[in-house]
């Protein structure tokens, strides 16, 4: 196996392309023609590869998944529209009515209110402080199929124990699923600590730039679903490794519909390829930045795992790369945050992560304002909370333009 980058890179071409195309075309298709009926039949009853329908298969996006499966070395991937439509569209699939699954409470905040939803659903989840594998433990109960963690938890960036959690999954025969979104593959593996699947937003780091929303789910090979008694009969075939997702395409991705664009998907494919380089430098931002603000008079508190009083920097150490291109800061209480935020010249007050711009917002009072000061003080989100997405631009650029907007 080639490095990170080259295999990623050189992953177009493992099936011929038309012409010697280095790019993957964009399909532009629906549906699929066939000069012989046999071998439409045979596609529909699952003996022959072929492509039947665009709402569940498309070349363009066959193409990214074949990537981002390389990427967590996986067994098998399935892309959706959105990183939320691959988490929704998996619990959906593979959870039923009088389930229970335990999850994290340090969560994307819409991934919170999707799990309240569930919950209104019969599927019972419960909230507990993943950074401790006994409090997950604790909340495993007999019905329990499932436990959801994320890797490092945003805005606050407590970091999960992912390898004793992977363990104790092993150990208790749960599925455990990784959104690794946080981390991106480069980061972070979450195969290597026993994950069952791996949920990545695509619209983060992976497609990295800011103008295409994806989600994927991995399958690792991992977990034995010959175990699990909601596969339906019909998935229960061939090799028992990809059952799961098998039934996540079907169940989920056909029946329910959140597809994945070709035009998206070619975006996406593109900007997977300089994943590492990003992630390097963003990250090298991050601690730069952080560094620079832990030092300042004007700022009280920092968040970032890179830094060495942060409570879970050595777990960090241990499992990344590096600790990622996210932080959290609070200023001073005689700085006013959005005059603070309307200062800064080149970051830009935004919602995403992961793009190529350094992105800055305070989440409170946006992306964390529908869930209530309760919740929010449960996630150890203070209300001057300002959150930093680091970009690719120059590290002096940033440093100065932070300083200028806290001198004033
Ligand atoms: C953004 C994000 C999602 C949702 O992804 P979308 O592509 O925006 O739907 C899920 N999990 C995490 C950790 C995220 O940061």
């Amino acid at each position: 196996m080639r490095g990170f980058t080259t295999s990623i890179v050189h992953s177009d071409r493992l099936e011929p392309v038309e012409h010697g195309s280095l790019h993957k075309p964009i399909h532009a298709t629906v549906a699929y023609g066939y000069e012989d009926v046999q071998d439409l039949a045979d596609v529909f009853q699952g003996r022959s590869g072929g492509y039947s329908y665009g709402r569940q298969v498309n070349p363009t996006i066959s193409a990214l998944e074949t990537k981002i499966n390389r990427m967590e070395r996986g067994v098998a991937t399935v892309c959706f529209g959105t990183g939320m439509a691959a988490i929704g569209t998996l619990l959906f699939a593979l959870l039923r009515q009088g389930d229970h699954f335990v999850s994290s409470s340090f969560l994307f905040g819409n991934t919170n209110s999707l799990f309240l939803s569930f919950a209104a659903h019969g599927v019972d989840v419960t909230f507990v402080d993943a950074t401790s594998t006994d409090a997950v433990a604790s909340a495993v109960k007999p019905n329990t199929k499932l436990v959801f963690v994320e890797t490092i938890a945003n805005p606050r960036t407590q970091v999960t124990d992912l390898a004793g959690i992977g363990a104790l999954c092993r150990d208790r025969g749960l599925v455990y699923v990784v959104d690794n979104t946080m981390t991106s593959p480069y980061l972070f593996q979450p195969v290597d600590v026993e994950a069952s699947l791996i949920v990545n937003s695509l619209t983060k780091y992976i497609g990295g730039h800011g103008n295409a929303l994806g989600g994927a789910v991995t399958e690792t090979g991992k977990f034995d679903w010959t175990s699990f008694d909601n596969i339906y009969d019909t998935y229960r075939k061939g090799d028992s490794a990809k059952w799961a997702l098998t039934q996540v395409r079907k169940k989920g991705l056909r029946d329910f519909g959140p597809t994945l664009g070709p035009e998206a998907a070619h975006h996406l494919g593109i900007g997977a390829e300089t994943l590492a380089l990003r992630m390097e430098r963003q990250c090298k931002n991050a601690r730069a930045l952080t560094a620079f603000l832990a030092a300042h008079d004007r700022v009280s508190r920092v968040y970032y795992p890179g830094l060495p009083d942060h409570p879970q920097h050595a777990r960090t150490k241990g499992l990344f790369r590096h600790p990622g291109a996210l932080f959290g800061f609070e200023l001073a209480d005689d700085v006013e945050p959005f005059g603070f935020l309307n200062r800064l010249e080149v970051v830009i007050k935004s919602s995403n992560l992961g793009d190529n711009r350094t992105l800055a917002i305070p989440v409170a009072h946006t992306i964390y304002y529908e869930m209530g000061p309760e919740r929010r003080a449960s996630m150890g989100i203070a209300d001057s909370l300002i959150r930093i997405s680091t970009g690719i631009e120059d590290e002096e650029d940033l440093i100065a333009d932070f300083a200028q907007a806290l001198a004033a």
